[in-house]
Parts: structure tokens; C-alpha cells; sequence
């Protein structure tokens, strides 16, 4: 893979909902990072798209207090950058204005064009259609779509469809973030450049494994969308889904694109299915009511939706298992949900116990070893061995951490995952962007799980807000004999 400093060629970068949250919060400031750090070279354009009627320099200051501090911490870079943006006002329902786009994309044939689509999912045909009336399909021209790819398999489909009657396959890229996270890199380098955890990596040696996205926010202002799609569709069926094929898969003969999404692939058709005739026994679903997060008061679910009724899950634990000779007994249990205790993302790696204990009950327990790699707010792997309590006094057992967080331990500064995967676009690497095989895959496996939830009539369980979810989350894993790790374990 390229190195990340150097400059990527000049690109030309259309961001359609330049003025939303996702672009204004990420992928503005991502791209002056990566600016800041030379690798955006000044024949690049970074052109903001949306209805609102903002010209050039409207836009210009909309970016700047996007950047903040780091604005004001490099002024002269800021300006510098700042230079490279402009703004057209275009509906992307409407063809008005559109010539005049046109015209000024064609301004630079030779950039690399990368047309990156931060609008709601709906808007899609029209902006690719009108992209392929002008012919600014052709060449080296990509398209990045964001989540959510559909609401089922069908929808998934139209929209792959519609997409693809304009971009081929090789020029779409379809965004899960947290693929783009230096931990998941990592865990490609931990298992495949290290010859000490593959011949552990399986049924044999692994006992269980978790993966937990938690979030402390409530609704906030998704309010419309998340009601409509709810935890699994927003999180378990793209993000989670990724990281357990990171974790699963086999190793890919190189780091080719189409190597390693042929392996994620794999684990995701070997998913064994869960559908109405298991799904409440392996799926526990819930809905927050009010409660405590971070020390303040916060609403319930139902009132921040102005007390509608609604039986959308923002919590979901299920058990998930792949069928496969590698994985075969090994349960991989998911966990995600709004207001719960903390923010964080993490993947847990159990490992078996030893066969046999040589020590004393009186010199402690032995716990599992467990690999721990957490995504965020600190990245950072954590390798939790049984180690003797130094010091006089007898042998006694303790079970310790070993710590490498990547910023201390590298005195780096952790990038967003966004500003690696905007740069791999205009590289034209694919590899950790979802083909749409996989998109497909995922909504075979998750969509038998929302059927199956909307045929039992049963509504989400309460938790409240604040909590780790509903008890029989806490049930669904202690029924195995095993708990949700803690990081004081
Ligand atoms: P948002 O804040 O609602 O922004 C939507 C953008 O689209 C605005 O710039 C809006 O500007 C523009 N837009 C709406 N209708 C348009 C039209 N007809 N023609 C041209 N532009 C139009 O949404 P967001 O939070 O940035 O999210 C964008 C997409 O990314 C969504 O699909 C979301 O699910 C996904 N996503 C967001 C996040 C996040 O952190 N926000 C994370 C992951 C995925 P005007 O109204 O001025 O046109």
C-alpha cells in the first residue's frame, strides 16, 4: 500500500451535501488534515455542492469555522486550503444549473474526478444520472456512497442498480467508516505480520468473540432517519457486520483488493442464519426509556420522538455464528445501542483456558487471555495476560494488560478514518471500501432477523438510558457462561 505521506495526483472533489453534518464535521476537516500534511498537492479542487444559495466565499467561511482551532492554530495553511474550495448552489432534482457544473469540472480533464455523494440515499439516481448526462462518468471518475445502502435487499439492489447504469463497479466505492479506523488496519497487521496469533486464530484455541459499538448520544437530530432504520440496519448489518469479517476471515493471498473482499465475502455467506425460528433465542432487541447519561437527565426514545409510538430498536445484542471449519462453535456475540454507560467500539477476542491449572486455588484465578482492540474514543490494542504479582510474598496470579496505545506508544497523532479512505479513493483503492456482493450478502443475512422480528408482534424491551440495555442482554451471554468484557476485567 502506499505510504500515507505522500501527495496523492491532483483530484478534483465534488461533495454533494457540502453544506450537512457529515461533511461539514468530517470530511471537510479530514481533507485539511491531510493538506496540512502535503499530501494534497494545489491543482486539487474540493467543490461543495447543495441547494443552499451560498457563493465561493459564503462557503469559504462556512469551511473555516468548520475547522475551527485548527484554523486559527495555521492561519496561512488554512488560507492556503481555503483557496482550493469553491461552491455550487445546484438541486440535484432539478437540471438548473447544471451546464454550469458541468462546464467547471471540465475545467481540469486531467484531475481525477471523485464525486462523493454525502446526501440522503434517495437523492442518488438523479445526482449519477445528471453525472452521466455530461459525461462526467468517464475517465478516472469514482463515486463514493455513503451509508445507508438500502433498507433491505431490494432497496440495497435499486440503488446498486441505478448506480451502476451510471459508475461501473470498479469506480464505486461504498463507505463504511469504520473500516478506515488505524484498528482495523491493525488487526490486519496484528494477525497476517505476526507469525504468533494465526495458528491461534481458530475454533481450536478461540473460545468466543465481541464486538460492542456504544454510544452514549440519544436521537439527537436523526431522528427521522434512525426511526425508519434502527440499530441493526444502522449499525449491525454495515459497521458490524465488517468488523466480524475482519476478525473471521482467511487470510488473503496479498492485500489486492479483491482478495480481501473475496475473504469478507466468504465469512459473510458462511453467517448461519437466524430467522423466525431462532431469532428470540440469538437476537435480544430494546428501546431506551428515560434515564441518566453522563450525569444529566435524558428523555426516552419515545418522547425525544415527541411521544410518537414507534417499536424501532436502539439497542440489539444477538449471537451470531459462521459455518464454517475455521469458526465452527464459536460465537461472536454483537452488541450496539444508544445511551448506554460510555461511548466506545471495541472487538473482543477470548481465547480458550488453559487445559490445565498447575497453581493453587490461593494464588488466584486464571483468566482467559483476551486480545482486546478498541476502535474508540482511544484506539489501541490491549493483550491481557496472566502474569506474577511481582514482589516478595509467594506467587500470587494477576491478570494484566499488555498496553500499546498507538498515540503514546508512536507519538502520532491519530488520523480520522475518513481521511484515509477520501485519499484511498482518489488512489483508486478499493480495498477497504465494501463491493456491492457484500453490501448484498449482509442484507441476505440481517434481513431474516427484521422479518422475523416483525412477525413475533413483541415490542422492543425497555432499558433505560444509561444502562448496558436490557437484561436479557446481559442473559443472552451469561446463558453461555460467559460475560460482556469489561476493561477492569
Ligand atoms: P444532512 O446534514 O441532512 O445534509 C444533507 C445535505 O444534502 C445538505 O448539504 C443538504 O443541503 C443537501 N441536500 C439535500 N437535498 C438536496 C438536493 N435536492 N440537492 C442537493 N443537495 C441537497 O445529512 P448528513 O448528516 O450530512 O448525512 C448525509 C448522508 O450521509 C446521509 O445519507 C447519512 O445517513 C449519511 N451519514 C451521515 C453521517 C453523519 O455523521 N452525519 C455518518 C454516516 C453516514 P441543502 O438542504 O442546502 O440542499
Amino acid at each position: 500500500m502506499t505510504p500515507a505521506s505522500l501527495p496523492v495526483d491532483p483530484f478534483d472533489l465534488v461533495i454533494f451535501g457540502g453544506t450537512g453534518d457529515l461533511a461539514v464535521r468530517k470530511l471537510l476537516p479530514a481533507l485539511f488534515h491531510r493538506y496540512v500534511a502535503g499530501q494534497i498537492r494545489p491543482a486539487s479542487r474540493i467543490i461543495g455542492v447543495a441547494r443552499e444559495p451560498l457563493d465561493d466565499d459564503g462557503y469559504r467561511a462556512m469551511v473555516r469555522d468548520a475547522l475551527g482551532k485548527a484554523a486559527t492554530d495555521l492561519p496561512q495553511q488554512c488560507d492556503d486550503f481555503l483557496a482550493l474550495i469553491g461552491y455550487r448552489p445546484l438541486d440535484a432534482r432539478k437540471d438548473e444549473g447544471w451546464d454550469g457544473f458541468a462546464a467547471l469540472v471540465g475545467e481540469r480533464p486531467d484531475n481525477i474526478r471523485v464525486f462523493y455523494l454525502s446526501t440522503s440515499p434517495e437523492l442518488f439516481v438523479d445526482i449519477c444520472e445528471r453525472l452521466g448526462k455530461y459525461g462526467l462518468n468517464q475517465g478516472a471518475s469514482r463515486v463514493v456512497l455513503e451509508k445507508p445502502i438500502g433498507r433491505d435487499l431490494a432497496s440495497a439492489n435499486k440503488i446498486n442498480d441505478d448506480v451502476g447504469r451510471v459508475f461501473a463497479e470498479s469506480q464505486t466505492y461504498r463507505i463504511d467508516h469504520y473500516l478506515g479506523k488505524e484498528t482495523v488496519q491493525n488487526l490486519l497487521a496484528l494477525r497476517f505480520g505476526n507469525a504468533l496469533f494465526e495458528p491461534l486464530w481458530n475454533a481450536s484455541h478461540i473460545d468466543h468473540v465481541q464486538i460492542t459499538v456504544a454510544e452514549t448520544l440519544g436521537l439527537g437530530r436523526r431522528a427521522g432517519y434512525y426511526d425508519r432504520a434502527g440499530a441493526l440496519r444502522d449499525m449491525v448489518q454495515n459497521h458490524m457486520l465488517q468488523l466480524l469479517c475482519m476478525v473471521a476471515m482467511e487470510p488473503p493471498a496479498s492485500l489486492s483488493p479483491d482478495a480481501v473482499r473475496d475473504e469478507k465475502l466468504k465469512v459473510l455467506r458462511a453467517l448461519k442464519p437466524i430467522d423466525g425460528d431462532n431469532a428470540a433465542q440469538l437476537t435480544v432487541r430494546g428501546q431506551y426509556r428515560a434515564g441518566a447519561s453522563e450525569g444529566q437527565s435524558v428523555p426516552g426514545y419515545l418522547d425525544e420522538l415527541d411521544g410518537g409510538k414507534s417499536s424501532t430498536e436502539t439497542f440489539v445484542a444477538l449471537k451470531a455464528e459462521i459455518g464454517n471449519w475455521r469458526w465452527a462453535g464459536v460465537p461472536f456475540y454483537l452488541r450496539t445501542g444508544k445511551r448506554l454507560p460510555e461511548r466506545v467500539s471495541e472487538i473482543v477476542v477470548a481465547f480458550k483456558p488453559v487445559p490445565h491449572s498447575i497453581f493453587e486455588g490461593s494464588v488466584g484465578a486464571l483468566a482467559q487471555n483476551k486480545l482486546v482492540l478498541r476502535l474508540q474514543p482511544d484506539e489501541g490494542v490491549k493483550l491481557w495476560l496472566t502474569i506474577k504479582d511481582p514482589g516478595p510474598g509467594g506467587l500470587r496470579l494477576r491478570h494484566v494488560p499488555l498496553d500499546m496505545s498507538f498515540a503514546e506508544a508512536f507519538g502520532v497523532q491519530q488520523p480520522d478514518a475518513y481521511e484515509r479512505l477520501i485519499l484511498d479513493v482518489v488512489r483508486g483503492n478499493p480495498t477497504l471500501f465494501m463491493r456491492r456482493d457484500e453490501v448484498e450478502a449482509a442484507w441476505r443475512w440481517a434481513g431474516p432477523i427484521l422479518a422475523a422480528w416483525a412477525a413475533s408482534n413483541e415490542p422492543p424491551r425497555p432499558y433505560t438510558a444509561g444502562s448496558w440495555g436490557p437484561s436479557a442482554a446481559v442473559a443472552l451471554i451469561e446463558r453461555d457462561g460467559r460475560t460482556w468484557h469489561e476493561d477492569n476485567d
